[in-house]
């Protein structure tokens, strides 16, 4: 072949911008999809396009949520303590928190962390919305669950200064997760041991 297709092209360099994906990858997804049925191709595209138009955010905690609902499920359960808030970086965490099965409370969803070198401060993500939250006074307990990395740990410090000048009580999942790990691909015993064991932060 001496040139592949652009609308070919277009599609191996789409799939290699997502996360994982190298161009080996990228070109072997292109060409089983070339191959297969053309309703494998249309269901894909479909179910993107209805991820992107019929999905929103949560207005109180900015998970993922369906569009036209101001609240996510677990923010409007009436059995969630709203008294204990885990905040985690992304909407992954949330599931894998929800998968053990240890945590009542309510969450608030970063959507990033504080990073310096790529330019993100509290304003590109969702820490304001969650200072405005604690305003409220109902909450005792903030459970920080961003990831054991550089960025997660700035951001913890960060949300720690802030949150316990309002006189409430500032947790840390506790060690025991991969430094460097992703809280979405702990193991659910990890995860659930990080949990019981979380750490006053001072
Ligand atoms: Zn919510």
């Amino acid at each position: 072949m001496r040139t592949i297709p652009a609308p070919v092209q277009n599609l191996i360099d789409a799939f290699a911008r997502l996360p994982g994906i190298g161009p080996k990858t990228a070109s072997r997804l292109t060409f089983f999809l070339l191959k297969a049925p053309a309703e494998t191709s249309l269901d894909l595209a479909q179910a993107l396009e209805a991820m992107q138009t019929e999905t929103s955010h949560c207005s109180e905690c900015f998970n993922i949520t369906l569009a036209g609902e101001e609240k996510c499920d677990i923010c409007a359960s009436s059995t969630r303590d709203p008294e204990v808030i885990c905040v985690v970086e992304e909407p992954l965490d949330v599931l894998a928190i929800e998968r053990t099965g240890a945590f009542q409370g309510k969450y608030h969803v970063l959507q990033g962390v504080l990073s310096p070198i790529e330019g993100i401060g509290p304003d590109q993500i969702k820490v304001f919305p969650l200072l405005e939250r604690l305003k409220s006074g109902q909450v005792r307990e903030v459970i920080i669950a961003t990831n054991p990395s550089m960025e997660g740990d700035a951001t913890a410090l960060y949300l720690q200064q802030r949150i316990s000048q309002m006189g409430i009580k500032v947790t840390r999942l506790a060690r025991g997760l991969p430094v460097g790990g992703d809280i979405e691909y702990a193991d659910q015993s990890t995860l659930q041991r990080a949990l019981s064991y979380r750490q006053e932060m001072e």
